[in-house]
């Protein structure tokens, strides 16, 4: 049977960090869906739109990657539709551990057949989010080896 996995996330924007995640996710799954969903805590810095053509842009060199986005719907309910056995994460530290566990409890309870995979991040990437990213541009730091070159790009634009 095929491998089918859903990454969900804000990606707002997508970091260095993210794409290694999807990258190393693409190897160990048949299909990966990356799935751009609305988080209700954090203020949004690009549309869902936007953040679908660059997440796109991104992954074009990764065939088994496939770029979607969910407004209204819960994470399971999304992963069930895709045909998705499993929900992909990224893991920093101890602090995301604790909140990532929160949430795969949750959607255990909601559906026990959809398994968490957790891939931890690599060292270069551990301390960055998009929240720092945006904070540290917003005082025109230089962020630029985070983030994907189009993303990059689309940011200098604004
Ligand atoms: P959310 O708002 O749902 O946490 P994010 O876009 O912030 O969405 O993160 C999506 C996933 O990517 C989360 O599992 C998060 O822990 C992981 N992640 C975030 N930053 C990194 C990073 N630098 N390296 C690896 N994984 C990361």
């Amino acid at each position: 049977m095929k491998k089918i996995a859903l990454f969900p996330g804000s990606f707002d924007p997508l970091t260095m960090g993210h794409l290694d995640t999807i990258e190393r996710g693409s190897k160990i799954f048949d299909e990966l869906y990356v799935g751009i969903f609305v988080n209700t805590n954090k203020h949004s810095f690009f549309s869902v739109e936007e953040k679908v053509k660059l997440v796109n842009d991104a992954v074009a060199h990764l065939p088994n990657v496939t770029v979607i986005s969910q407004e209204t719907e819960l994470t399971v309910t999304t992963a069930q539709r895709l045909g998705a056995s499993f929900l992909l994460r990224g893991v920093r530290n101890m602090k995301d551990y604790e909140y990532e566990r929160e949430i795969m409890e949750m959607n255990r309870h909601l559906d026990p057949n959809l398994e968490t995979v957790f891939l931890v991040a690599k060292t270069e990437y551990s301390h960055i989010s998009s929240s720092l990213i945006k904070e540290v541009l917003l005082f025109g730091g230089d962020v630029q080896k985070y983030l994907p070159k189009n993303v990059y790009e689309a940011i200098k634009k604004r």
